[in-house]
């Protein structure tokens, strides 16, 4: 099993941009169309933006029209956390960080085919790596 990073709200606080800080650690959303990552295509690895474990791969990524970086499967079993989230009125599947426990965003069923899954990820939550 993966050793797990814990940290004090201070200082996940201290450590991370406001906006890196509010979606992670605070479970908000970035607005559609306005991420670092919803368009993006180069080849490489998406981190965790808080504790850099990595959690996509860009060739999991696809266009799925929503705004959001969107992937079909995730790096690896150990690296998300899936737990049920019932706020804003609405049963969804949130996705969390394996390693440190940071939102990241949800799971749909409206996936393309080989899963059937999309992960809808916030940019904010996520840093990338190129692939070199
Ligand atoms: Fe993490």
């Amino acid at each position: 099993m993966k050793e797990k990073i814990k940290k004090s709200d201070e200082q996940w606080r201290a450590e991370l941009d406001p906006e890196v800080y509010r979606v992670t650690r605070e479970r908000g959303t970035e607005l559609a169309f306005t991420g670092r990552y919803w368009a993006s295509k180069e080849s490489g690895t998406y981190l965790c933006a808080a504790c850099g474990e990595e959690l996509f791969k860009s060739g999991d990524k696809y266009d799925s029209g929503s705004g959001w970086p969107s992937f079909s499967a995730p790096a690896g079993h150990a690296a998300i956390e899936e737990k049920l989230d019932k706020s804003h009125g609405m049963i969804r599947t949130e996705v969390a960080c394996g390693r440190c426990d940071s939102h990241l965003g949800h799971v749909f069923s409206d996936g393309p085919p080989e899963t059937g899954l999309r992960y809808c990820i916030n940019s904010a939550a996520l840093d990338f790596q190129e692939r070199e």
